[in-house]
């Protein structure tokens, strides 16, 4: 159990006001939580603080070796007037299968969800409550040591920030198109692919720029050493109905494991579709969508919840998905989970925590 020491602002920004289109990650709420570690003596200092500039040295290791990671989540205002997170104790476990990868100090997982509950609760008022839109919960963790040597730092920060986010899509589910990398790659096994950390994304932005310029939103990555096997998309879990089967690529450690891939896959489990984590080659795909059993393709993220893809190009080919329209179980996953969250189904998994 953290010892929090809170102290409250004496400046409270203003709020976005009802209806004011928020976007993503622009806005942050009026307070953060910090805590600090030193070797020796743990993780200590646990606060809430005024949102606020961080001061380290130019020579802190973060800025030259990337030592760092972040989690993604989300806390939603119910249709019941209540706050909830989202499986908070699996990005918890995440944050230490992460932390393992990059040699960052373990976490206790009840501290990891009790700060996060802090955060939320001192800021509750600066939850959205449009439809569709959520505070946006980043904790992350940096090295801080002042010293230019190669080596895991003696001292991090751990902080979490919150940004009131809007609707991803402002009018209802919209369709992107994929751009199927074929000369850059993202991760392979034995690196940090399943690891939640910047370096990964430093290594997927100029695939990213390709694919825009190519007038696609988003990158999907294939495996780094063949180039042939389906891995993820640059933030987003993959999947694909087959002939009425669900199919995702199975998590083989340079694939990030989604806490909504987990929970997709055991909804349609529980729908009683034939869910298979498997290797998926690309050439598999293509074959699937020229003869039409590519039935539904989509991404699985916190942000986006659940996106449905449109249109997907591998070299000359351009795959055109259910007529670039929303496919039946996407809208229905999308709906079912989004319900979940904002609590308006039952929550037969237990997934929704109350803050
Ligand atoms: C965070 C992330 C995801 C999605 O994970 P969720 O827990 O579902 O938000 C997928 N891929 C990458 C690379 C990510 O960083």
């Amino acid at each position: 159990m953290l010892d929090i020491r809170i102290e409250k602002t004496t400046e409270p920004k203003q709020k976005p006001a009802k209806g004011e289109k928020l976007g993503f990650g622009h806005v942050f709420t009026d307070h953060m939580f910090v805590m600090n570690y030193t070797e020796g003596k743990g993780w200590h200092d646990a606060r809430i603080v005024p949102f606020q500039n961080i001061s380290l040295s130019p020579a802190a290791m973060v800025y030259h070796y990337g030592q760092e990671m972040f989690e993604g989540m989300k806390a939603y205002k119910g249709v019941d007037g209540k706050t909830y997170l989202f499986r908070p104790d699996m990005n918890a476990k995440r944050t230490n299968e992460t932390n393992k990868r990059l040699c960052i100090p373990q976490i206790p997982e009840e501290d990891f969800v009790q700060a996060v509950e802090a955060a939320v609760k001192m800021d509750e008022d600066w939850i959205p409550t449009d439809e569709g839109t959520s505070l946006y919960i980043r904790p992350f963790i940096i090295a801080t040591d002042e010293f230019l040597g190669v080596a895991p730092s003696k001292t991090y920060l751990f902080i979490i920030i919150l940004s009131p986010s809007g609707a991803y899509y402002a009018s209802g589910l919209a369709p992107v198109g994929i751009w199927i990398e074929d000369e850059f790659v993202r991760a392979v096994k034995g690196g940090m692919g399943f690891a939640k950390t910047g370096g990964n994304y430093a290594a997927s932005l100029i695939a990213q720029v390709k694919a825009h310029d190519g007038g696609y939103s988003q990158v999907l990555w294939l495996d780094g050493v063949e180039r042939k096997y389906i891995e993820e998309v640059g933030a987003m879990n993959i999947f694909f109905k087959i002939k009425g089967k669900v199919v995702t690529p199975a998590l083989n450690g340079s694939i990030l494991p989604g806490v909504t891939r987990n929970s997709v896959i055991a909804v349609c489990k529980h729908w009683g579709y034939e869910v298979e984590e498997r290797r998926i080659s690309v050439d598999e795909l293509v074959a699937a969508a020229q003869n039409g059993d590519l039935e539904e393709v989509w991404g699985t993220g916190t942000a986006a919840v659940v996106s449905p893809v449109g249109k997907l190009r591998y070299k000359d080919d351009v795959m055109t998905i259910g007529g670039g329209e929303i496919g039946e179980l996407t809208q229905k996953l999308y709906d079912e989970i989004t319900g979940i969250q904002w609590g308006k189904k039952d929550d037969p998994f237990g997934w929704r925590v109350e803050v």
